[in-house]
């Protein structure tokens, strides 16, 4: 399988010299290409071009809407998409006053395992190329009316499944296509990239001066606690990630975020403030705290919000900024990981009952 999305315009504009075709083809194809068409849809491209790249394995976008959830309290969408070997991944998107914010997936399932999310539920079933996950931008801007020239997704969030850094060649040339001038020109600094913490993988990505922001799931400060909870912190432990931020904020002097998603008795009592706030105070940073997000599967419980907002309190009180995430589109339910896992259950049950 191979994608035209996956290719930069300087690539394209190789294919298309390399099949004796003017070199503007490709900016006409790109047009058409960051619009959501499919071949048939591109009504001003030739025929005997589209038949090569056919004949060539391409397919265009590889990435369409299967489904889509609209909140009725706020306007979030999300998203069912589907990938061209038929897997799924989710997406969603977020109006906010400054514009639309696309959280997108990176994997189809994730390696990482942490105890509370739904993405690593089945393991990890592939990468997604970069082509792919600028499919979903894509896919998701043609939904809400927009093309290459009138973007209508302005901030993109790789927080949907999977883990970015686990797929670093695949998401750091996705960063560069969403970003390129001719493409979707999304700026970096209104690109979040948030990873559990694969610090080897980060310091390659220091020094690729792609300067996003920077989100780290943190979700302990003790690593007693975040061992229980994320595996992956007994090779890269908390302190090992906070260095790394700090790493970040020196070498980019943009704020760090760290994620806590908050766990009722698991990580949400005055000891673990107090963890955090020795870790962190003095360093600019922003806490993100996040209420829970349900999962059946894993059968852990959401802190409430009061106690959310206590803990938040502790932290601001000792110097550390700290903000709680507002939940967006309650209504259509749905955290990492969460709408693909129930597809494929229900997928399961109507195969049964056939
Ligand atoms: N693999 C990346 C991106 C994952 S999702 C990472 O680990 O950062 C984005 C955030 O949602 C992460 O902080 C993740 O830990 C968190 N998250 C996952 N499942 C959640 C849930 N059920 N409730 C609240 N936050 C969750």
């Amino acid at each position: 399988m191979k994608l035209l999305t996956d290719l930069s315009m300087d690539e394209l504009k190789q294919l298309m010299v390399a099949y004796g075709e003017p070199s503007f083809r490709a900016e006409q194809l790109y047009l058409n290409l960051y619009a959501g068409k499919n071949f048939e849809e591109m009504t001003n491209v030739g025929k005997s071009l589209k038949d090569r790249l056919i004949a060539d394995g391409y397919l265009a976008c590889g990435v369409t809407i299967l489904e889509h959830y609209v909140s009725k309290l706020d306007g979030t969408v999300k998203f069912l998409f589907s990938l061209a070997d038929g897997n799924i991944v989710e997406g969603v998107l977020m109006r906010y006053k400054y514009g639309n914010t696309l959280c997108i997936s990176t994997q189809v399932g994730c390696r990482m395992n942490c105890a509370f999310c739904a993405s690593g539920l089945h393991g990890l079933k592939r990468n997604l190329t970069a082509g792919e996950i600028l499919g979903e931008v894509i896919a998701a801007n043609r939904f809400d009316g927009g093309d290459l020239k009138d973007r209508h997704i302005t901030n993109v969030v790789l927080m949907g499944s999977g883990e970015p850094l686990d797929n670093y060649e695949n998401v750091v040339k996705f960063l560069r296509l969403v970003n390129a001038e001719k493409g979707l020109n999304i700026s970096y600094r209104n690109i979040s990239l948030s990873t559990c913490g694969l610090i080897d993988a980060f310091d390659r990505f220091l020094q690729e001066d792609i300067p996003v922001t920077m989100t780290f799931s943190l979700h302990a400060a003790r690593d007693e606690v975040r061992s229980e909870i994320m595996p992956v912190n007994k090779k890269f432990g908390v302190d090992l990630v906070i260095d790394a931020a700090k790493r970040y904020f020196d070498r980019t002097k943009r704020r760090v975020v760290f994620e806590y998603s908050l766990i009722k008795g698991v990580n949400d009592g005055e000891e673990d403030a107090a963890a955090l706030i020795r870790k962190v105070k003095g360093f600019p940073c922003i806490v993100n705290l996040i209420v829970l997000n349900y999962v059946k599967e894993r059968g852990l419980a959401a802190t409430s919000r009061k106690e959310a907002y206590r803990f938040a309190g502790a932290l601001e009180k000792a110097g550390v900024s700290a903000t709680v995430r507002r939940t967006m589109g309650a209504d259509i339910e749905g955290a990492c990981g969460q709408l693909r896992a129930k597809y494929i259950d229900r997928s399961k049950t109507e195969e049964e009952s056939l």
